[in-house]
């Protein structure tokens, strides 16, 4: 590698440039310590975090744990947070002002309220496999309907968003002057006096009925939905499993993010490929697979991923995901654009003339022939 460096450092440049190049070189390393030229390269960081063992935050009426880069830092661009709601307990009124936040639903049933700067009002009921887009600053709530609770996944569109840091509807009430919050809400200041003194964030509710109506019977329906039944998509069929891909093309209220869920079974390799513009987020929610990825300067890491990880792949890094274990794995996948790009390593080889790979990899005209030419997704078991 040091070789390889000194070769591309002098590249280019004229004999004289070299030598100061090369002075400036061996002055750089004594001033190092004589570091050895290998560190140059930051090995390729962590891209694992087991969420649902974090420690986030615990109330009475349910919980919330997440991954931003004061956890995960190589997350830069999405943020994930695992939460459950008691039965009737509610994620009050609230909005974002630094993200847009897509969800999941795992387990159990909620009720959803969201508006829009059109002023349309949204109420809508999330089942398990349903996913909710909210664009950056569209107020909502949550609720949660089924007699279990429920337990869903967010994402957000920025690693350095906190869902412990929102704009929360009480946190708001409790610290404008009373004054203006009576005058606003238009009830005396002895009753402002009587709301709650600071943010309630997850807090107790009632279970609510079947169904119920916005109480201002006129707001015009939203036109377009905040609500994407993920699940109830027809998926991309491959030999070794399944992939749900969801971006604004299929949601178009989702233009910040792409949503998928993959099915691996027992065997099954996502083949090598890469995405040009977007990041690639994980949540494990069943099964075992194990993600090796490629950075420049041959760089390589692999980590084994179960229930409750979450991952983390750099944008336009090479990546592949090989099933581990005997049960089949489920993962949540979400890309940092609303657009979906891929480049599949088979898709790639096709694209060339058979003679540049037999000259590239020294190969048999024989081989080259039996390299695959367009994209193979999730191969089955070998
Ligand atoms: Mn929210
Ligand atoms: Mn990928």
């Amino acid at each position: 590698m040091a070789e390889e460096t000194k070769h591309l450092k002098t590249e280019g440049i004229s004999r004289r440039s070299v030598f100061g190049a090369v002075a400036l070189a061996s002055a750089a390393a004594s001033q190092a310590n004589a570091a050895p030229a290998e560190t140059k390269f930051e090995p390729l960081p962590s891209f694992k975090y087991d969420i649902e063992n974090g420690t986030g935050w615990q109330g009475p009426a349910g919980s919330a744990k997440e991954a931003t880069v004061a956890e995960f830092p190589i997350s830069q661009s999405i943020a994930g947070v695992s939460m459950r709601l008691k039965p009737g307990a509610m994620r009050e009124l609230h909005w974002h002002s630094l993200a847009a936040e897509w969800a999941y639903m795992l387990e159990g049933t909620c009720r959803g309220t969201v508006i829009s700067p059109n002023g349309q009002a949204e109420i809508a009921d999330f089942g398990p496999g349903d996913t909710w887009y909210f664009p950056r600053g569209h107020g909502h709530a949550l609720q949660a309907t089924s007699p279990n609770g429920c337990h869903f996944l967010l994402g957000f569109d920025n690693g350095h968003f906190s869902e412990f840091g929102t704009f929360s509807i009480t946190d708001w009430i409790a610290t404008a002057p009373p004054s203006v919050v009576a005058r606003t809400l238009g009830i005396p200041v002895s009753e402002v006096a009587k709301f709650p003194k600071k943010e309630v964030y997850i807090g107790p509710g009632r279970m609510p009925p079947a169904a119920e109506n916005l109480r201002n019977a006129e707001l015009q329906p939203n036109q377009f939905s905040h609500k994407y039944r993920l699940d109830h998509q027809p998926p991309k069929v491959f030999p070794g499993g399944l992939e749900y891909i969801v971006s604004s093309k299929e949601f178009p209220l989702q233009t910040t993010l792409t949503a998928a869920r993959m099915d691996l079974q027992p065997g099954a390799l996502q083949e090598l490929h890469w995405h040009p513009h977007a990041d690639e987020w994980h949540y494990y929610v069943r099964g075992r697979a194990r993600v090796g990825v490629f950075g420049s300067h041959g760089r390589t890491k692999t980590e084994e991923f179960g229930p409750g990880h979450v991952g983390f792949i750099q944008q336009g890094y090479g990546h592949y995901i090989e099933q581990v274990g005997d049960e089949p794995t489920e993962i949540l996948i979400l890309f940092n654009s609303g657009e979906y790009q891929a480049i599949s390593l088979a898709n790639w080889l096709g694209g060339n003339p058979s003679t540049l790979l037999e000259d590239n990899f020294s190969i048999s005209q024989n081989i080259a022939d039996q390299l695959p030419k367009k994209e193979r997704g999730i191969l089955a078991k070998g």
